[in-house]
């Protein structure tokens, strides 16, 4: 383990350009997943310093250099932003281990892919333009304008809290947008840290980006229904994600939502069995089963479905639980206390539900390699897809097996679910490959590997898995907006009583 000083740290927040505590002087601490004890303490903001915050980057938008910045210049700044990463990244991955309890190795590959998402929205910053359109009216020149949106609240979960503000704020601010941040209030020094060492450093005129660290309630609703701001960009649990959404419809604000997900892995009986068994293994296992593409429903064609069983739990069998930290543990800590509880309760519900566990189930002991918030590497059998564990989001190391007779019966208990985030198809046949990708409903499909993920690839859930994509190209058209602009070069005049559309001239 690496030496852990006893002296909480005092983060400040980032607001307008300044460090800052909240105006309440309140603050919360934030605690360590793998030993159970808190090691920093967190400003905790309310509606005051919302306010503030929103004011601040509502100026910055209204008033500031940043929108009105050329584009080359603002994507300067993003390669610069893009280099502070790299020079950080270890440091910033070890604080996110240690707020988070993500595997070194895990967060040590996260951070250093972290630039490219800013490299690549750099390069897309002076490629945002217009439109010159005919119109079918004489003497008009007609075009269309693409601006930024304005304010962006981001609501950002516990689970990849840098990651997953990386995939917004690369294109909010190559768009030309202001930004206030609110981290999950469990894993806010990560993101506090890459605005220290990152984002105070690379040139950023104040107010563009701004930190709100709190409560969802306290400090979420505030910001979700600020009238300053205009689009929410939200990562988090479905339930969230739809009051976000209710509460941001009120005042007409843009929404893009990434949800949860029951991502079904799809094993069919000409794959190659030991990709697929260690496809299947990371799919669950890979960040303690948090991700929300996580492949929680492996569907075992019935032909092989003991063969396959017995060789998944053998290699499941020697995941090495243990300090996050430590760069050979291969399973951590489930990050907060009430995860853990729902993570148990889930592995109670499916055996009272007549699932057969076969690995696991249960909290992991000191010996077994466990810390504070421990569970086993899980896995049932037997499981139908009507259960309850095969139909809601665990977010922990809980893996359900369903068999399937063929194809079509895939297909239907594959997409027999609310969420629709993602899918991996293990085959050698060309043809079902891409017959798997066309029918299967969810926003990825993962042929032969999983858990890929690019800022070249458009990331985002069809169903209750979210709406909106981000990544890709596309990720920037959520940060802007068309304006149409009418040029009349003709004579002007006329009956004003009469509307003037395309077709009565
Ligand atoms: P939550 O939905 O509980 O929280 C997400 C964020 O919303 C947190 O910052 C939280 O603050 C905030 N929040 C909570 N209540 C409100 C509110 N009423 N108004 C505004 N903000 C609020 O999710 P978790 O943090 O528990 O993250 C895990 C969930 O995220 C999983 O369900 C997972 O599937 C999903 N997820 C989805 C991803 C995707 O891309 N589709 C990626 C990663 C995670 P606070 O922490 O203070 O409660």
């Amino acid at each position: 383990m690496q030496d852990r000083p006893t002296k909480l740290k005092e983060y400040k927040t980032y607001i307008d350009g300044k460090w800052c505590d909240a105006a309440s002087g309140k603050k919360f601490q934030t605690f360590d997943p793998y030993t159970g004890e808190p090691w920093a303490l967190i400003p905790e903001c309310d509606k005051a310093d919302v306010d503030r915050a929103c004011e601040a980057a509502w100026r910055a938008f209204d008033k500031g250099q940043w929108p009105a910045m050329t584009q080359t210049a603002r994507g300067k700044v993003l390669r610069r932003i893009a280099a502070l990463i790299e020079q950080h990244a270890e440091h910033l991955a070890q604080i996110e281990v240690r707020d988070n309890g993500k595997l070194i190795s895990e967060m040590a590959a996260q951070t250093k892919y972290m630039p490219e998402w800013f490299y690549y929205y750099s390069g897309l910053a002076d490629k945002i333009q217009g439109a010159v359109v005919p119109v079918d009216r004489p003497d008009h020149f007609n075009y269309i304008l693409r601006e930024p949106v304005g304010v962006c609240a981001f609501i950002t979960p516990w689970n990849s809290p840098l990651m997953l503000t990386s995939w917004k704020l690369a294109p909010a601010l190559a768009a030309g947008c202001t930004v206030v941040i609110k981290p999950s209030e469990f894993t806010s020094a990560s993101l506090l840290e890459f605005m220290e060492l990152v984002i105070d450093k690379a040139g950023i005129p104040p107010g563009v980006v701004n930190v709100v660290t709190g409560y969802g309630a306290v400090t979420g609703e505030p910001l979700v229904t600020h009238p300053r701001v205009a689009k929410v960009a939200f990562t988090g649990g479905t339930a969230t994600g739809a009051r976000v959404n209710e509460l941001a419809a009120r005042t007409f604000k843009k929404v893009s939502l990434e949800l949860g997900g029951k991502s079904p892995n799809i094993v069919f009986d000409d794959c190659i069995l030991d990709d697929a068994v260690s496809g299947a293994v990371s799919g669950i296992f890979a960040a303690t089963g948090q991700t929300c593409i996580a492949g929680s429903r492996l569907l075992l064609q019935e032909s092989i479905h003991d063969r396959f069983v017995e060789k998944l739990v053998a290699m499941a069998k020697t995941a090495r639980l243990g300090d996050p930290s430590k760069p050979e543990t291969q399973v951590g800590p489930v990050t907060t206390p009430p995860q853990y509880q729902k993570v148990l309760s889930y592995i109670d519900i499916a055996k009272g539900e007549g699932a057969k566990c076969v690995l696991g189930g249960g909290p992991a002991t000191k010996d077994e390699g466990g810390g504070k918030y421990f569970v086993k590497p899980t896995i049932f059998t037997g499981v139908d897809n009507k259960m309850r564990i095969a139909q809601e989001e665990v977010f922990g190391p809980v893996l359900s097996i369903i068999k399937f007779r063929d194809e079509e019966h895939a297909i239907e208990i594959a997409n027999d679910i609310a969420y629709g985030l993602a899918a991996g198809v293990w085959t050698q046949s060309v043809k079902r490959a891409h017959t798997m990708a066309a029918r299967l409903r969810a926003g990825t499909v993962w042929v032969n590997t999983y858990r890929a993920v690019s800022m070249t690839m458009p990331f985002g859930g069809y169903k209750a898995s979210g709406l909106g994509r981000e990544n890709g190209a596309e990720a920037i058209d959520a940060y802007l907006q068309s304006k149409s602009v009418w040029i009349n070069n003709g004579p002007g005049g006329g009956n004003p009583f009469i509307m003037k559309t395309a077709s009565s001239s």
